[in-house]
């Protein structure tokens, strides 16, 4: 049986994060090591290993959830980044699907 990872154990308040926004099938909170002023993670709270697993119905509401937190973030006019990382080559660390929410700095189009 698959161990229960680090963002499972966030959504089961088993570690602390900062949280900036839930309901009952997503999380937002705030990355461990911003990248930015602002770096906010979201997550699904049910398991899903990365973008590879996704479907339309997930991403419908996942996006709606984003949006909801651009908005609590007041970041939709100042602009922001979104990113999700899947596997080795895309330098994904935590095996379950987290999109990257980065703001309020002038980002540089590298993807290095
Ligand atoms: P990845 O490289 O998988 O796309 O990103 C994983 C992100 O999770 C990294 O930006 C890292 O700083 C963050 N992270 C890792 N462990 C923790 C943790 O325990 N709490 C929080 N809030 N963020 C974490």
């Amino acid at each position: 049986m698959r161990e229960k990872g680090i963002f499972e154990k966030i959504v089961d308040r088993e570690i602390p994060a900062n949280i900036v926004l839930e309901n009952d099938e997503f999380m937002a909170f705030h990355d461990i090591a911003p990248k930015a002023p602002i770096h906010v993670l979201i997550i699904p709270k049910k398991w899903v290993k990365d973008f590879n697993g996704v479907n339309a119905d997930l991403m419908g509401k996942m996006s709606e959830f984003i949006l909801q937190l651009v908005d609590t973030l007041e970041v939709r006019e100042s602009g922001y980044r979104l990113v999700t990382n899947i596997g080795t080559d895309g330098g994904q660390e935590v095996p379950h699907l987290h999109f990257h929410l980065l703001a309020k700095r002038k980002l540089e189009a590298n993807f290095g």
